[in-house]
């Protein structure tokens, strides 16, 4: 028998059990998937936008994994100083895949970034998510959006797009969605009218994916608006006949908007190009209030120079939207330039030479880009190095039971049942609001609702 560990529950962790025991090549693969939180599918419960319902769907394909028979899913098992380094996790395990994701954001680097009403899109994904540390790290009370009637977003991948798009969606809208009960309130009693999101390259740079982009144009009550002769400026918008098709069907989404009139609508989203944040100043009270920009122009390399032209976006909420960064984990080697754990082909690097029993797949191993299917492939191919490896690593016997030695580190584990616990404790909290499910969003709840199943199996 094979023992593996993946560390991380979301789509990499996933798919690098199911790759596990999905194969005939290795026979009796047993596979836990460690978690730090009690729930599973990280990125997926806790990252798509609550109103992409059809993304969240996903998180079924996902449960079909972790209930597989030789799948065993630990919440509450946090990896690192004070529990378990990575040594002793290989102790334990005959293997071990980290998939950790890429946990922080990306810094912008001007003044005034940690000004009050400033924060990482993280922080705002996270609160309306219901991520238990929105609440403990104390961001997220004072609501985000109050008292805010403008808004900028920094940044024009998927993820600004995401928090655009929910800085405008209507109290209608959020409401069949499972975002907790204290963020829908906040959000559908919001009085932002005006969102910019602002993206320092041209138009045919956005990281943005056009289903994503189009989205935008159909939010009721929401005029897009985009300035022709700012789209004009990208070479590539006049003549996109030489961009890759996904960029290509961007532009003509933009183009589509510029040509059509503004409507007057209740609430407006401006897409801006070729503008690089400077610096954030805050008003009277000590919040952020005005947002410099430098006009940039294209290098015709790809990238851009400054203009020396300045431009001022006054705003009470900046939401910066620049991307993920992967955080080292203490006992695993980390590039720190590139934010990833140094890898060939999935087996982790120390010292340039393949450590055995170590992988690495996800954002941990490739960087923060790609979309959720993504992981599919990524997963296999470090899936594949450890089968390559799988019969020098089942040589080496192992002394002990990995759940026994998960208590004895002082943590309680929350199986499968616990997290059924919590998925029925959200169904009924919502039934008692009168809405759907609603996520649970402190940790004090989510180990309280995961809890009535030790106390059942204790009373039993
Ligand atoms: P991203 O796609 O890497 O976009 C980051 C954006 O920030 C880019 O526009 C980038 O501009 C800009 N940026 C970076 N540094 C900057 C700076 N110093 N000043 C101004 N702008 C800066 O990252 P993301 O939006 O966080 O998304 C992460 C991944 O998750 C992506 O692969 C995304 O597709 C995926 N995702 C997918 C979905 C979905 O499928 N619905 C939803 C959310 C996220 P430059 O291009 O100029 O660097």
């Amino acid at each position: 028998m094979l023992q593996v560990a993946v560390v991380g529950s979301g789509p990499s962790g996933v798919y690098a059990a199911q790759s596990l025991v999905q194969q005939d090549r290795v026979p009796d693969v047993r596979v836990d998937v460690l978690d730090r939180l009690p729930c599973p599918y990280g990125l997926v419960r806790y990252g798509v936008a609550p109103d992409h319902e059809k993304i969240k769907s996903l998180q079924n394909n996902l449960r079909a994994v972790l209930e597989h028979e030789r799948v065993r899913f630990l919440g509450s098992v946090e990896i690192g100083p004070g529990t378990l380094l990575p040594d002793r996790l290989l102790d334990l395990y005959h293997a071990v895949v980290y998939c950790v994701g890429a946990a922080t954001d990306r810094r912008l680097g001007v003044p005034g970034e940690d000004l009050p009403g400033s924060y990482s899109a993280t922080e705002f994904v996270s609160w309306y998510s219901a991520h238990p540390d929105a609440l403990t790290d104390g961001y997220a009370q004072d609501g985000f959006v109050r008292d805010v009637e403008s808004a900028v977003v920094i940044g024009v991948g998927n993820v600004a797009v995401d928090v655009a798009r929910m800085l405008v969606r209507g109290a209608a809208e959020l409401l069949p969605t499972d975002m907790p009960d204290a963020a829908l309130g906040v959000l559908a009693g919001s009085g932002v009218r005006e969102v910019s999101m602002v993206g320092r390259r041209g138009p045919s740079q956005a990281r943005f994916t056009t289903k994503e982009l189009r989205e935008l144009g159909a939010l009721p009550d929401t005029d897009v608006v985009v300035d022709p002769a700012e789209l004009a400026l990208d070479p590539a918008y006049i003549d996109p006949s030489g961009l890759p098709a996904a960029s290509r069907r961007n532009v003509e989404v933009l183009r589509g908007w510029a040509e059509r009139p503004a409507q007057g609508l209740a609430r407006r989203l401006r897409l801006r190009f070729f503008l690089r944040p400077v610096s954030l100043t805050a008003g009277a009270a000590g919040r952020v209030a005005l947002t410099r920009f430098e006009r940039t122009l294209p290098d015709g390399r790809g990238g851009v120079t400054g203009s020396g032209q300045y431009e001022d976006i006054p705003a009470e909420l900046v939401l910066r939207s620049v991307g993920y960064r992967g955080v080292p984990l203490e006992g695993l080697p980390f590039d720190a330039e590139r934010g990833t754990v140094p890898h060939a082909a999935g087996r982790v690097l120390r010292n340039g030479v393949p450590s055995p029993g170590e992988y690495v797949a996800g954002w941990i191993k490739r960087g923060p880009t790609g979309v959720i299917g993504t992981n599919r492939p990524c997963s296999k191919e470090t899936v594949q190095s450890l089968l390559d490896d799988a019969s020098a690593l089942e040589r080496r016997p192992l002394q002990e039971d990995p759940l026994t030695a998960l208590r004895a580190a002082g943590l309680r584990p929350v199986e499968w049942p616990g997290w059924l616990a919590i998925e029925s404790a959200e169904a009924e909290l919502g039934r008692s609001l009168g809405r759907g499910v609603v996520k649970i969003p402190d940790w004090a709840g989510l180990r309280a609702a995961a809890e009535r199943v030790r106390d059942q199996e204790m009373r039993g």
